[in-house]
């Protein structure tokens, strides 16, 4: 919903990748063990040294048995990780690029990505028509469908297979079905060892499964449980942000506790799924910081597109308080009349709404991340919740910073003796603003901060619950004041 305007710091960087490359390079090593136990105390001895050694506790003798057991075992930040079979990417790149680093310029991630996908989907039970037609859902121009047909055809110029003649068991439908088969082993870089063999699909399916392990077991150095739980509080408080980036209602808070290090309120979400694609799961830029609830409770294994909060924001969609029932917007006089100590009775004749207030030059495909997060996120629903926030500003807007209270106030604070004595007064150039003749010490704007309070604008937004509905709704009132003022002075 809001972006995240800021970015793991270059120091907070170095220490996660100088962190990962040992550990990995430690896990590495320990997972050649045949025996659990050396593998246990192999692994014990590792975080009892470590520890050591950064508090600078160690002894000569303990320095010389970490630095040459372990140390030596640290990875290269250039040591490559190879995926779909061999495809290369650097263990820097991967651990602390951008996304844009990661998935636009290293070759082969795209399609590494979208074979993930596939893979989540596919599971060997499929038929063959269900197969196909996850094929053509991920790579169209290759796999082609013909919806009034029924009919695949791989690419333009071989033999077409019908939905129908897919269902039967003749051999003629077999042989057709090869070219899939090996445009298959093609993007996932599976070799077969027979290039000319004709396959059943059943020996496909064989083929796939035993190189399934291969495309994603590849990546068997990157394992999630390698970052510490004081390594991911460490990094959830690097990025300062206040507030869950997926809602804007819960805050995300850091603090600092002797002996126990930096903590965080935050949960760790991977914006792409750990499960879906495992090459990410140490990657920074797959790390985004959010509430438990929309993490797991709302997020959890749902696949929709959302908006990836380090780029994009939902900036063209506005929250409107508006009456349920379309009729007049008259909250002040509803206020009056429900003697204000039922506010349920007014909160309930008022609704919140997101308005798309995107134009022609919005890209498409953001909107639908929007809607994605919207969805997914339940935001048009739980904010529902917020309509008397909303309400709340709306009135402090329509009859404290409307028509002639605005004035008074700040005669009263001059009548008073507050004010900025020898300061000449610049009024903005709104033509109900407080008028330079008479007098008044108080800008326009000032005059808004003293009634209004705290007004959210820019990154507030990021570290305030609520933030977004709240600006959107005074931009909103402001932009309608005029109309307010000029109903006022009627
Ligand atoms: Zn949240």
């Amino acid at each position: 919903m809001i972006r995240i305007k800021s970015w793991f710091p270059e120091k907070m960087r170095y220490e996660y990748l100088n962190d990962m490359l040992l550990k990995i390079g430690v896990d590495e090593k320990a997972n050649k063990f045949t025996d659990t136990n050396e593998k246990k105390k192999f692994l014990k001895r590792f975080s009892i040294l470590k520890r050591k050694y950064v508090e600078k506790i160690i002894s000569q003798k303990e320095k010389d048995e970490y630095e040459n057991t372990y140390l030596i075992l640290k990875k290269e930040p250039n040591y490559e990780i190879m995926f779909l079979g061999s495809k290369p990417i650097t263990l820097e790149t991967l651990l602390t690029g951008t996304r844009e680093k990661v998935i636009e310029e290293v070759d082969g991630i795209k399609e590494y990505m979208k074979l993930c996908r596939f893979m989540k989907n596919y599971s060997s039970g499929y038929s063959r028509a269900k197969f196909l037609k996850y094929l053509h859902d991920f790579y169209p121009d290759k796999v082609i469908y013909d919806g009034i047909g029924k009919k695949y055809q791989f690419e333009q110029n071989q033999d077409t297979i019908t939905v129908s003649e897919l269902q039967s068991n003749k051999k003629s439908v077999s042989d057709k079905m090869n070219p899939f088969y090996y445009f298959f082993f093609d993007i996932a870089e599976i070799s077969p060892s027979d290039k000319t063999q004709k396959y059943s699909y059943k020996d496909f399916q064989d083929v796939v499964k035993k190189a399934t392990n291969n495309i994603f077991n590849r990546t068997d150095l990157i394992k999630y449980d390698l970052i510490s739980d004081d390594m991911r509080h460490k990094l959830l408080a690097s990025l300062g942000i206040k507030c869950c980036p997926y809602c804007n209602r819960q805050y995300i808070t850091s603090w600092e506790k002797d002996k126990q290090g930096v903590q965080s309120t935050a949960d760790l979400d991977h914006f792409y799924q750990k499960s879906t694609y495992p090459l990410f799961a140490l990657s920074l830029f797959n790390f985004v910081p959010s509430c438990q609830i929309c993490n797991s409770r709302m997020k959890g294994s749902n696949e929709t597109e959302t908006l990836y909060p380090y780029e994009e924001g939902m900036d063209e969609f506005r929250f409107r308080c508006m009456p349920k029932d379309s009729g007049n917007d008259n909250l002040v006089d509803l206020w009056l009349a429900s003697k204000t100590n039922e506010p349920n009775k007014l909160c309930g004749l008022y609704k919140l709404v997101l308005v798309d207030e995107s134009d022609d030059h919005t890209d498409n495909k953001h909107i639908e991340r929007i809607n994605g997060s919207r969805e997914v996120f339940c935001l048009d629903e739980v904010y529902q919740t917020h309509v008397d926030a909303a309400i709340n500003e709306m009135l402090k807007i329509r009859i404290y910073y409307s028509g002639d209270y605005a004035k008074y106030a700040c005669k009263t604070l001059e009548d008073l003796g507050i004010g900025k004595e020898d300061e000449k007064v610049v009024s903005n150039d709104d033509e109900n603003a407080i008028d330079n003749k008479d007098k008044n010490r108080f800008s326009e704007s000032e005059m808004r901060d003293i009634i209004l309070g705290f007004v959210y604008n820019g990154q507030d937004k990021m570290d305030q619950p609520l933030g977004k509905l709240m600006s959107d709704i005074l931009e909103y009132e402001l932009s309608l004041k005029k109309s307010y003022n000029e109903k006022e002075t009627e």
